[in-house]
């Protein structure tokens, strides 16, 4: 007998697979949207000019390799707050660490919450980042599920949203995206925000809010208004960060867990915790992104540059979102959606009809990363879909 008896074969990913068929079609004007990644007007993902002229003045400037510790580079970790919270942090409440990726920090919350309170419920608004339901599951927490977004009629589920808060136990959690929602691109308004942190307060719920996509929507500091007011209110919660897309890091595996709570001497507890677990998991995180990162920030230069460079690339989905609802009637939502995905409304059939017929390439859950079109292939797009229909 073997010790992997016991293993099934597992799905292998969707998206994979979808890049390698992309890759091995020969015919020409074939388009990708399945891809995870932003993308320019001429289909490259380029490094970014802040992060290669960062780059190169940290591999001149280092001078050694030595460890860190559990918590990362703390110059990245605090040089972040001001872009994530604003000048006016939470002081000694708020705690944080480096962690490989949104995901690292998305897995450490949950082993926290697992550890801190084995019963508590998180709550997922679906659809949403597959990877979600696998972190908790992973962290032994119970999952349950509510409509986010209803992909048919592009409707926000606000009013799901809040009876999910109210079926919900004090101390269960829920996790929100705090903007630029993947899958769907639907993001609340400010006072929906405020609706709910006010809901959350009330009912004892905790949220952990995945922000993997700042400055990418409606700008860096629109985009976490909403984060802020949830803090603000509630008075406890997570951030789980990542720096990957809105510094195009994406394999550097750049992230942060801020946790705020309701006193310092209780952040004091939280962070030893957090770098206890973060030590069983990967003892200590990736250097070299986040280095670069801080580099950025703590250079008033590098970072109006990277500042530019972001909304240069907002923009530039901006423009495609409306080109889109400009051309096909029940495309026009998008234009009110944000960041770099969309669910449209298809089937696995007509996505696979898609691909076949139209060399168009999206997984079959029906979401389009905006960032795959151009100006030039947008016509081509919606007259694919047109012939869909
Ligand atoms: N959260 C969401 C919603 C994401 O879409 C992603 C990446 O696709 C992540 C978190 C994880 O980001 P990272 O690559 O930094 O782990």
């Amino acid at each position: 007998t073997s010790l992997f008896d016991g293993l099934t074969e597992q799905p292998s990913d969707t998206l994979l697979g979808l890049i390698s068929a992309f890759r091995s079609d020969p015919r020409p004007g074939k388009i990708d949207l399945g891809v995870g990644v932003y993308r320019d007007n001429e289909g490259r993902t380029p490094v970014l000019r802040a992060v290669k002229e960062s780059e190169r003045r940290l591999v001149e400037g280092q001078l050694t390799k030595a460890y860190l510790g559990a918590e990362g580079d703390v110059g990245f970790v605090e040089a972040l707050m001001p872009v994530i919270f604003g000048l006016q942090p939470y002081g000694a409440r708020l705690c944080g660490l480096q962690t490989p990726g949104g995901t690292g920090a998305l897995r450490l919350a949950a082993e926290l919450i697992a550890r801190a309170r084995p019963g508590a419920r998180v709550w997922l608004g679906t659809p949403t980042w597959p990877n979600h339901s696998q972190i908790m599951a992973s962290a032994h927490l119970a999952i349950e599920e509510y409509p986010h977004f209803d992909v048919t009629t592009q409707r926000l589920r606000f009013d799901r949203v809040m009876a999910a808060i109210e079926a919900a136990n004090a101390g269960d959690v829920l996790l929100l995206h705090g903007c630029c929602h993947n899958p769907t691109g639907a993001d609340f308004d400010d006072s929906q925000w405020i609706a709910i942190a006010r809901a959350m307060a009330s009912r004892g719920v905790l949220p952990l809010i995945d922000l993997a996509y700042q400055g990418l929507g409606r700008g860096l500091e629109e985009d976490v208004a909403g984060v802020r007011a949830t803090l603000d209110i509630v008075g406890e919660g997570f951030i789980a960060y990542s720096c990957d897309k809105n510094f195009g890091l994406y394999r550097e595996r750049v992230g942060a867990l801020y946790a705020l709570s309701r006193s310092t001497g209780q952040a004091g507890i939280v962070q030893s915790n957090l770098l206890a677990l973060a030590r069983a998991n990967w003892s200590m995180p990736p250097d070299h992104g986040a280095a670069i990162v801080r580099i950025i920030l703590e250079d008033a230069t590098l970072a109006a540059d990277w500042r530019t460079e972001l909304s240069d690339m907002a923009c530039r989905m901006r423009e495609i979102r409306t080109l889109l609802a400009q051309a096909k009637a029940n495309l026009a939502p998008i234009a009110h959606q944000q960041g770099m995905f969309s669910t449209l409304p298809l089937t696995p059939m007509m996505v696979a009809r898609l691909r076949d017929e139209q060399r168009v390439y999206l997984p079959s859950s029906g979401r389009i990363n905006i960032a795959g079109l151009t100006r030039d292939t947008v016509p081509a797009f919606v007259r694919a879909l047109l012939w869909l229909a």
